[in-house]
């Protein structure tokens, strides 16, 4: 499955009707579970640092994974309301590592470096 066919294929599960509008309340409620799932991968991390002395078992990798694929989830929704290919965002993110790393620039800061 390429990236455009998995946007596709989960839009029978976004219970929201797709909005250019991001106040559109189907449109928050895309931005704030993307923020939400985030914090769901970042807390399964830290419960791996704060109580297994950072070392994750199978199962926290495969909850992890889960939480990851929530964030992909909102990612390609939001890009479907933004009326965005998942495909091209994959690919201009690729450009852009790709660009910075033929540049040495894969470390340091600021967004277009
Ligand atoms: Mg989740």
């Amino acid at each position: 499955m390429d990236f455009n066919e998995y946007q596709k294929a989960i839009i029978k599960y976004d219970l929201g009707v797709a909005t250019d509008k991001v106040s559109n309340p189907d449109f928050m409620d895309k931005i704030l579970g993307l923020v939400g799932e985030s914090g769901e991968v970042a807390e399964k991390f830290k419960k791996v640092i704060r109580d297994k002395n950072s070392e994750m078992s199978e199962v926290d990798r495969e909850e992890i994974a889960k939480e990851l694929g929530d964030v992909l989830w909102y990612i390609a929704t939001i890009a479907r309301y933004m009326e965005v290919p998942l495909e091209e965002i994959v690919k201009k993110n690729l450009d852009k590592a790709q660009s910075r790393y033929e540049r040495g620039k894969i470390s340091g800061s600021g967004d277009n470096r």
